[in-house]
Parts: structure tokens; C-alpha cells; sequence
């Protein structure tokens, strides 16, 4: 059964769901005028490859680490229009009052923020430009880049995944600049996750555009559904890793990779 989402003339309020001929469930919804966003993306500051970005998502899907989507066939004026439309109705459940000014817009801004900001990543016409350079002197020791930011989204409670991610490759044919390793890290995290599959999709990503598995992948992370909510442990952190090639097979290579993570790790 397919979702298929339709919009129609907002002049009658409301939302429902109806069989279709085809019996695909047709989701009708009547988004009012107000919440139309038509205002252009949030400009991101990478530039980015749709075309990199459709064979990383093949591979992914390959490896079976791919998250879990469906093609909905919404552009993102559609996406931001719906959410908003969506979440007023949240807001409208827990009792709050859109009336209020300081809430009116909240709809328009929570939508705008999760498909230009938090969770642009879900879709990989915007996955970061990451031309490599052969790699012309040979260099063939480990490349660590070290404590890059992570800011995601639990994908179970829709709350905070804040950490740091250590990579680690050795170059065989191709070099990669070390600032796209930030951006596939960023990209990643701009979805909703698990940690361990965000640690995984690193992995195969650079996999492909590195066209190597001598590759490493730490991510030491504070998720905010356990901090915040449930077990209420401030304290705790999630260590996950990934680890290919020679990272796994050689045991001083291993060694050196955690000597150098570790070292940041420690407090
Ligand atoms: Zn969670």
C-alpha cells in the first residue's frame, strides 16, 4: 500500500484518510494558506553532488545500512507545508494556544528546521560535494581526523544525539580533504538515527568514495532521550565503532588508531 499525499484546495479544513481506486491509501490533506512556505531553503554552506550522493545512497542500500525511507514524491515547499500543517495539530493536542504570537509561528519554524536544518541529510540530492585527488606521492599512513562535531536526532524519541566522531583512513588510489570527512559526518547526522547506523553509514560512505576499507569510524555520543527522559542518566555515553581492512586484520594498526581516539577520549 502506497502513501500517497495530495494537495488539494485549502478551502475546506480538515485531514483524512480515503481508499483510492488504484487502493492506495490517498492522504488527503488541506494545509490553511498560512502555513504555505514557498521561501527558498535555508542556503547550506557545503556545496553539494546529487549525483555522488544517489550512488552512495545505491551503496548503502547495498550494505544494508541504509535508513529506512519511502519515496513520497514531496518537494521540500510540500515537505514544509505538511509538517507545519502537522505539527499545529501536535501543538493544538498538548493544549497550547497558536493564538498566542510567541506560538503562532512555531509551526512554520519547526518545519523549516527539520527539512532545511536537522534533517536535510534524508535526502541525497544533498550530499556533499567531495571531489578526491589521486593520490600522487604515495602516502600510505593512517589520516585521523579527529573530534568532529556530532549534532543528530534520536530516531525514537526525536530528541538530541550530541557527540564527537574520530575517522581514520589509510589512502590507497585516492586522497580525500580532510574538511569532506566533517561534511559526511554532518550529512549523515542530519537525520534521524541510531547511532549505530550513523557510525555504519560513515563507514561505507567514505568506503565508496575512497574506494578502500582500511577505514575507521568512532562515535562517542550523549543521547538526550536518556539524559533527559526515562533513566534520567546524565552521565553515561555511547561508544560505537567500525572498523575495515587493516583496522581490523592488523592489531598494531588497531593499536595506534584507539592510542590516538583514546587520547582524545580521555578526559
Ligand atoms: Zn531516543
Amino acid at each position: 500500500m502506497t502513501l500517497t499525499p495530495r494537495f488539494t484546495n485549502p478551502a475546506t479544513n480538515g485531514h483524512m484518510e480515503t481508499l483510492a481506486a488504484d487502493d492506495s491509501l490517498v492522504w488527503v490533506t488541506h494545509p490553511s494558506p498560512d502555513l504555505y512556505l514557498g521561501d527558498e531553503p535555508v542556503a547550506r554552506s557545503q556545496k553539494t553532488d546529487p549525483e555522488l550522493g544517489r550512488r552512495v545512497a545505491q551503496f548503502l542500500i547495498e550494505k544494508g545500512v541504509a535508513t529506512p525511507q519511502v519515496e513520497t514524491g514531496l518537494d521540500d515547499t510540500q515537505k514544509r507545508t505538511l509538517i507545519a500543517w502537522h505539527f499545529a495539530r501536535i501543538m493544538e493536542a498538548l493544549g497550547l494556544d497558536l493564538r498566542d504570537d510567541s506560538l503562532a509561528e512555531t509551526p512554520k519554524r519547526v518545519a523549516q528546521m527539520y527539512v532545511d536544518e536537522i534533517f536535510y541529510g534524508l535526502d541525497w540530492r544533498n550530499f556533499p560535494k567531495c571531489t578526491t585527488v589521486e593520490n600522487k606521492m604515495g602516502y600510505s599512513s593512517m589520516v585521523v581526523e579527529r573530534n568532529i562535531n556530532v549534532q543528530s536526532n534520536c530516531e525514537h524519541h526525536f530528541v538530541i544525539i550530541d557527540g564527537r566522531a574520530h575517522v581514520a583512513y589509510i589512502p590507497k588510489r585516492k586522497v580525500l580533504g580532510l574538511s569532506k570527512i566533517n561534511r559526511i559526518v554532518e550529512y549523515f547526522a542530519k537525520r534521524p538515527q541510531i547511532q549505530e547506523r550513523l557510525t555504519e553509514q560513515i563507514f561505507y560512505a567514505l568506503s565508496y568514495i575512497l574506494e578502500t576499507e582500511d577505514i575507521a569510524v568512532v562515535i562517542q555520543a550523549k543521547h538526550y532521550c536518556v539524559k533527559s527522559r526515562g533513566v534520567e542518566d546524565v552521565n553515561s555515553d555511547t561508544v560505537t565503532s567500525k572498523l575495515g581492512g587493516v583496522f581490523l586484520q592488523n592489531t598494531a594498526t588497531r593499536s595506534e588508531f584507539m592510542r590516538v581516539v583514546n587520547t582524545v577520549i580521555a578526559p
